[in-house]
């Protein structure tokens, strides 16, 4: 088989389950990681025939794919902020509204000397602040054994030192106080499943996705041990749905929070917050 089949026959069969050009992305991510080529020679290298492991290998992934497997499960990776993170079905794959998070508490915490992340996943957060707040020691917690197990490779990846532990935020506190608390926690309400990809509720961990229709139930109890693990100044970040963003404001505001901000991520939806312990 050339490489112009296979490409043709990715973007053919990907098309009937994603828009094209999203397909054509995919299958441009594929050819990259199996054939070590770039897009540009992707698409002059249409003759290349493909060795018989490539060809396997290609075809076994698009099996999968057709499945609604997310192609980061597939390749057994996402990028996000610059760094490789694994992913598998245990952890969230990293988003790109995530990124906007981290790059807002990057520009505004230079100086910072502790940090925590709850609920930290893959440790997308955790380690690409570890990385860039170079006074940072950095903390990270999840519920999830698994994700914990995770997280831990995924610092060691890249090159980075964060200490990750299991606990549950909502029957128990971190063990000591932090200049910065972080959290994206889940805050998909039930309403939402039906406008959500196969992808995403066939394979992504609904514990990191669904808040049992509490929405805020998370946002109010990290805001409440701010109160009292954050110090005077101390400052909360908070990913969350456009949808509860006031409310989760409110609920900052109440627990006697200060200059509590609302920011857009790149989508013009209300997506971060931030918010000063006084
Ligand atoms: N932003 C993610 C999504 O829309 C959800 C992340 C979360 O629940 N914390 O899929």
């Amino acid at each position: 088989m050339t490489l112009g089949e296979i490409r043709k026959l990715y973007i053919d069969t990907l098309s009937e389950i994603f828009e094209r050009s999203e397909a054509t992305t995919i299958a441009r991510f594929m050819f990259e990681e199996v054939m070590q080529l770039n897009s540009l020679y992707q698409s002059l290298q249409t003759h290349l025939i493909l060795t018989v492991e490539q060809e396997r290998v290609l075809l076994e992934y698009l099996a999968r794919l057709k499945k609604k497997e997310p192609f980061q499960h597939v390749l057994g990776f996402e990028l996000f902020y610059g760094c490789k993170f694994n992913v598998n079905p245990d952890v969230l794959i990293p988003r790109p509204e995530t990124e906007e998070l981290v790059q807002w508490i990057i520009e505004n915490e230079q100086q910072v000397k502790s940090i925590i992340d709850i609920g930290t996943g893959s440790g997308c957060i955790a380690v690409s602040l570890a990385k860039n707040l170079p006074n940072a020691e950095v903390d990270a917690v999840d519920v999830s054994e698994n994700a914990v197990e995770m997280a831990k490779a995924n610092a060691a990846l890249n090159n980075t030192t964060v200490n990750f532990s299991v606990l549950d935020i909502l029957h128990s506190t971190p063990s000591r106080p932090y200049d910065v608390i972080v959290s994206n926690p889940p805050y998909i309400g039930d309403d939402e499943k039906k406008l959500m990809d196969d992808n995403v509720l066939l394979y992504e961990p609904h514990l990191a996705l669904f808040p049992e229709n509490q929405p805020l139930l998370f946002y109010q109890r990290i805001s409440e041990i701010g109160q009292q693990f954050l110090p005077p100044g101390g400052r909360l970040y908070f990913e969350m749905n456009e949808f509860y963003a006031n409310e989760i404001a409110a609920i900052a505001e109440q627990l006697g929070y200060k200059d509590v901000t609302i920011k857009k991520d790149i989508n013009g939806k209300d997506r971060m917050l931030r918010a000063l312990k006084s």
